[in-house]
């Protein structure tokens, strides 16, 4: 059997410690050789003596010499920042790059193991929002397949399969709604950090439970879907569907309806995106459509969740737009979880940021870094 291996970015966050565990399960399969993380030393020794990769990165310097004095009994290389990533993602020995890391700071990494020539299985979502007219023609022209890991879009991607893409009318892209479905602004006045923290379906990382709950997230799915799938926006409409069952679909020219549905576990989505074309056994729970009483479908409420709204704006006006609208949300989303700033502030700031910025038509990597510098002080000085 063919041996994959893998560099794992971001390997201690959620995305990462469910790519490990689907390690955990394929060891004929899959071989962890690469690990990235920001500061979690403690969580990545642990995973340097489960799992033997040959290199680890982290991000700070002081967290790498930490790190290099825990594993001294052990041969991996460790490596420090922006030099290490580059670095483990153009190995040679790694088939597969994960982009499980949080942030902008994915899009330089995501690049250079494309270059490299290396499969992206692509959970990092803010690398498309902010760079996807730099990363999908390089995808293109490079022939380096990029394999969605975000479960609408795998769920999309699953609908595709072998469909001819001018085939395609609209993507139904599905959102549970959050905690907050079917409340009103006024009842969101004074909603608390612990209250934004309840997904009623999903267990995943802090930041993106509160986008869950802003639908920000949503939002950002919308941009990745457009830039993953070639599609504009009036094409992507957003279903909510509470239930989370159906975890996207593609309607066809011809009126039919391709869905995807499964219970919500990001590992299948994981490991789809590990294991492309192929389907590997799970002996997780699968859904029993005898006990499955009803499945439900709504609007979402853009007058209330305005960050949606926002979202798809970014999209129409392209350019840096997007980048602001990430960046903006992910300084709120910071203020809001350290208690400076109401939960609906967060949108407000995000409107905020696009109002003032000037876009950049097509703007190149250094311009994108630079968007992101510029709207972080913006918010810095006002709040
Ligand atoms: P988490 O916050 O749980 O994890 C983030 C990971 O990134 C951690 O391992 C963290 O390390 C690491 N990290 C942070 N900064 C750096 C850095 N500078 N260099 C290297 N690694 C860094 O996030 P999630 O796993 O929830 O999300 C990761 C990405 O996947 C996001 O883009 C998110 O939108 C996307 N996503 C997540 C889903 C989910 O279910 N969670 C679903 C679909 C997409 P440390 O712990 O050391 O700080």
């Amino acid at each position: 059997m063919e041996m994959k291996k893998i560099a794992v970015l971001g390997s201690t966050g959620s995305i990462g410690t469910q790519t490990l565990q689907i390690a955990r399960e394929q060891t004929e399969r899959l071989q962890v050789f690469a690990l990235a993380a920001g500061k979690n030393v403690e969580k990545m020794e642990g995973q340097i003596r489960e799992f033997s990769p040959a290199y680890a990165v982290m991000w700070t310097e002081e967290a790498s010499k930490d790190l290099a004095v825990r594993v001294k009994d052990l041969p991996v290389k460790i490596l420090t920042g922006m030099e290490g990533l580059l670095q483990i993602v153009t190995l040679p020995e790694v088939d597969t790059v994960v982009t499980a890391m949080v942030g902008m700071i994915g899009i330089r990494p995501t690049i250079a193991a494309m270059e490299a020539g290396k499969t992206i299985a692509l959970a990092n979502k803010e690398t498309l929002v902010t760079a996807g007219h730099l990363i999908m023609p390089l995808s293109e022209k490079l022939h380096v397949p990029i394999l969605p890991v975000d479960s609408e879009h795998s769920a999309i991607f699953q609908s595709l399969n072998g469909e001819p893409k001018e085939k395609v009318a609209n993507i139904l892209l599905t959102a549970s709604g959050g905690p907050f479905r079917g409340k009103k602004k006024e009842e969101l006045l004074d909603i608390q950090v612990e209250d934004a923290l309840k997904h009623p379906n999903w267990t995943m990382g802090k930041k993106i439970t509160i986008d869950s709950a802003t639908m920000v997230n949503k939002g950002l799915e919308v941009m990745e879907a457009g830039w993953l799938f070639g599609v504009t926006a009036e094409q992507i409409k957003v279903v909510v569907h509470p239930q989370s069952v159906i975890h996207s679909m593609v309607e066809y020219v011809d009126g039919a309806v391709m869905a995807q549905l499964g219970i919500p576990d990001m590992k299948l989505p994981i490991q789809y995106a590990l294991f492309y074309p192929d389907r590997l056994f799970r002996k997780e729970e699968t859904l029993d459509f005898y006990k499955l009483k009803e499945l439900t479908f709504e609007e979402p409420d853009l007058d209330t969740f305005t960050g949606l709204k926002l979202a798809y704006e970014a999209f129409r006006v392209g350019g840096s737009m997007p980048t602001v609208y990430n960046a903006a949300n992910e300084k709120a989303v910071s203020l809001f979880l350290n208690r400076k700033i109401k939960f609906l502030e967060i949108s407000e700031i995000i409107g905020e940021a696009m109002g003032r910025h000037k876009k950049i038509e097509n703007p190149s990597l250094e311009e994108i870094l630079a968007t992101e510098t510029e709207c972080y002080e913006f918010i810095e000085s006002r709040w």
